[in-house]
């Protein structure tokens, strides 16, 4: 198992294999413990030391799951890491009883890493307005938070004044081999290293797009590389980047975890040649968009409430990933109907302001048929 030795304050150095707690299996809509408790005595006896859950994951359930499994263990063995849901605190107090009770529900006296979970503009706006940050810092001194971080969730500029606000001691940002332009993207790895801020990494894999690519798209890393999962390419790929101290994986089944397990035993960056097959897979999945939308939002609002580029981004998600019933979850469960591509009424106001000159009305169309068609 990868290590990482960034963490002198702690007694047990974190894996670079983190285990993300919003995934676990469930049995009639709710958390399947024993399943759950399986999965995570595996890691725990494989060397896994980084459990990261959360107060929304699984309706509030993960962090009483992870406290109730890993409680039976030495707690300097393993670390823990949680967050503050930001988005919905309301006050400085609110904020000291959200946190009383994840002590609580996680069944410790500390936590090694302590997050503002999803910190965007606004969010990031509260946490100054209701002064969060000297609570948290008080909680440090007291030794209940050992490690102050914050997981982000917006664009590059918003990542920069975040991340350059104070001395942080590591944060947690979306990144993959696809979404180097998007979010914190490539800049912001590279702004956090250079600043020193360790880096813990969520959606290794697109939520498991990318451990399930088109057959087409994967024949070279497979020639290649003929025991390797898909998934390993992309955990590589992070592994080869030297400030991505944790890498966090929402493991729901045994052979994920076993396919994990070996890619973080054998801890193999990706070589020249391999590097290069990455990144030919990246321009590959790129080229099968079916649009050239930035999500650059220059067309908003749209008058009569269709959500263009989120309407642009589901289809051209489709088009890279070919992941049909996701797609289907995404639009139609995930997307308020009022904001569908059929709600267009054709009036062609986007179109003068969109800098990609694409014909939004005539896409549109063709989003709103290739989703009824997918639904099926
Ligand atoms: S053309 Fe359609 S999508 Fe564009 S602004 Fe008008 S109603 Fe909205
Ligand atoms: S203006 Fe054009 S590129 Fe920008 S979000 Fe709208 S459709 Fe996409």
């Amino acid at each position: 198992m990868l290590y990482s030795d960034n963490f002198s304050n702690l007694k047990t150095a974190p894996s670079r294999l983190g285990y993300g707690c919003m995934r676990f299996p469930t049995k009639d809509g709710k958390i399947d413990m024993e399943k759950t408790e399986a999965l995570l005595d595996k890691a725990y006896a494989s060397g896994v030391t980084y459990y990261d859950t959360a107060w929304f994951y699984h309706g509030g359930e993960s962090e009483v799951a992870v406290g109730k499994i890993m409680s039976k263990y030495p707690r300097d063995t393993y670390n823990l890491a949680t967050k503050l849901p930001m988005s919905i605190i309301t006050s400085r107090d609110h904020a000291v009883e959200i946190f009383a009770k994840q002590l609580e529900k996680l069944q410790t006296d500390h936590f090694d890493f302590y997050l503002l979970h999803c910190l965007d503009k606004n969010n990031w706006a509260k946490v100054k307005e209701m002064d969060i940050l000297s609570l948290l810092d008080e909680y440090k001194a007291e030794g209940k938070i050992v490690n102050l971080g914050f997981s982000f969730h917006d664009e590059y500029q918003v990542f920069e004044e975040i991340a350059t606000a104070r001395k942080w001691d590591f944060c947690q940002i979306q990144y993959n081999y696809m979404d180097t332009e998007e979010q914190a993207g490539d800049k912001g790895y590279e702004l956090v290293k250079e600043l020193g801020i360790p880096v813990v990494i969520m959606e290794p894999l697109r939520g498991g797009t990318l451990a399930n690519l088109p057959e087409d798209t994967t024949t070279k890393l497979r020639e290649a590389r003929p025991d390797a999962s898909v998934a390993s390419w992309a955990m590589r790929w992070l592994i080869s980047k030297d400030n991505c101290k944790v890498i966090l994986s929402g493991m729901t089944e045994m052979d994920q975890l076993e396919d994990n397990l070996k890619t973080f035993d054998a801890g193999e960056p990706l070589n020249d040649c391999e590097q290069q097959l990455v990144k030919d897979l990246a321009t590959t999945l790129r080229a099968r968009v079916f649009n050239g939308c930035t999500g650059c939002s220059y067309c908003m609002p749209c008058p009569a409430g269709v959500n263009i580029p989120r309407n642009f981004r589901i289809w051209n998600e489709y088009g890279m990933y070919g992941n049909r019933w996701g797609t289907v979850w995404n639009y139609f469960s995930n997307m308020d109907e009022s904001a569908h591509a059929d709600h267009c009424v054709k009036c062609g106001a986007c179109e003068k302001a969109c800098p990609q000159h694409i014909n939004i009305r005539e896409d549109l169309v063709r989003v709103s048929e290739t989703m009824n068609s997918l639904k099926g």
